[in-house]
């Protein structure tokens, strides 16, 4: 198949005005400006539009998408965590699936085609999986508080789980879920393997209290839940994960709204990568995100939706095109090939699919999507930043599931 655009943007390579991009099954095999195309037979002229690879988001929980507009922008982050375990508790299976599924649809109708998810329940997971084209890295959730109970057993069963269980296009990691909803050896264990975490790392004023005081509302509301509190009081959430081993290659840290230098020192020495959830950060008030830091200490900064119960708008959807224009009113000075690579390339190589997405380029999937453009080239990038609504054609796979109404 191959596609000619008035502007292709590969990400990894310049803006190409008249653009091509050649696809094979479910790879791409070429890309190029038309004027270079050897064999033009069978071409589809997408016409002024803007052909970029499709997005890659790197934090999302699917199955909390009904639950957009249900809990008010609330006082303090402790009060969010009452609010939603009162939210869960009248969730059933068939809400569950309901939920993710919705959550999936619009993902896709946003141009996401990558999708690193947090999962909490395994046994509903692989009819999921075959009810959505999207490449998943599913991360099963693990909680576990009390002092009485086997961490290292919850972590050899997931990884028993896993080692059964393969999305059809993607792949699975652990999510210990954060410092103080786990005991430090469930992160010793999860750190022990070699698959992909993701962790809530540092996310509120709440649990930076907690760790570095050993006071606060999260303190006490834990405490009170059998959690042992003897970790706690002497240092940061990102010092008590890097003494615990999940600071590593291969671990995403998921927000990161509370870091000091050193914090952000050592995200960077252990190459750890972090998603920033903007319209999550916005909703909760949160002191500045310290994005220009960790970008200068070399941190693969990655940009994530989270879920919808951490929007201030009632409608609020999971799209990516939302994430960067509410970073970008944060950091306005910010170039676009950086902003456009916190979507693509880095949370590509946090997802361990550095490579296979997130670009358009040779041996890379066809994931690709279109918005209309019919403007000079040095305005594509804008225009790509600037999009609103969904997509106007996705491709996933080498297929196309979402088409234009004129195709
Ligand atoms: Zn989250």
């Amino acid at each position: 198949m191959l596609l000619r655009a008035r502007i292709v943007v590969p990400i990894s390579q310049p803006p190409i005005a008249d653009g091509f991009v050649r696809v094979d099954g479910n790879c791409i095999i070429e890309v190029g400006a038309w004027a270079d195309v050897k064999n033009k037979s069978e071409a589809v002229d997408l016409g002024e539009v803007i052909l970029l690879p499709g997005l890659v988001n790197a934090h999302c929980h699917l199955d909390y998408t009904d639950f957009v507009g249900a809990i008010p922008a609330p006082r303090s982050f402790t009060d969010w965590i009452n609010a939603i375990v009162d939210l869960k508790e009248n969730v059933d299976a068939a809400a569950h699936r309901e939920s993710w599924l919705h959550g999936a649809a619009q993902c896709l109708r946003h141009g996401t085609t990558t999708l690193g998810n947090i999962e909490t329940r395994p046994d509903l997971l692989p009819e999921l999986w075959d009810a959505t084209p999207l490449r998943l890295v599913s991360f099963l959730e693990l909680i576990v508080i009390r002092a009485n109970s086997d961490a290292a057993q919850a972590v050899a069963d997931a990884v028993d789980w896993i080692a059964s269980h393969k999305p059809p296009r993607g792949h699975v990691g652990l999510s210990p879920h954060a410092p103080y909803t786990t005991k430090p050896d469930l992160l010793e264990a999860c750190a022990a393997t070699d698959l992909l975490m993701a962790m809530h790392l540092a996310e509120s004023a709440e649990e930076d209290e907690m760790f570095r005081q050993g006071t606060g509302a999260l303190y006490e509301r834990l405490a009170g839940a059998g959690r042992e509190m003897d970790d706690c009081g002497s240092s940061s959430p990102v010092t008590h994960a890097k003494r615990h081993g999940v600071l590593r290659d291969g671990t995403i840290g998921i927000h990161g709204n509370y870091l000091d230098d050193d914090d952000i020192r050592l995200l960077a020495e252990n190459q750890v990568n972090l998603v920033h959830c903007p319209r999550s950060h916005d909703y909760f008030g949160h002191a500045p995100f310290r994005a220009e830091a960790l970008r200068a200490a070399g941190v693969n900064l990655c940009l994530g939706t989270d879920s919808l119960a951490t929007m201030r708008a009632g409608d609020a959807e999971l799209s990516l095109f939302d994430e960067l224009r509410s970073h970008r009113e944060a950091f306005p000075d910010l170039d676009l090939e950086t902003l456009l690579r916190c979507v693509t390339l880095n949370p590509a190589r946090a997802l361990g699919m550095a490579g296979q997405v997130g670009e358009l380029a040779m041996d890379v999937f066809a994931d690709l999507m279109t918005v209309p453009f019919d403007g000079p080239i040095e305005f594509a990038l804008e225009a790509i930043v600037n999009h609103t609504g969904p997509a106007q054609r996705v491709m996933l796979n080498g297929k196309w599931e979402v088409s234009c109404k004129n195709d």
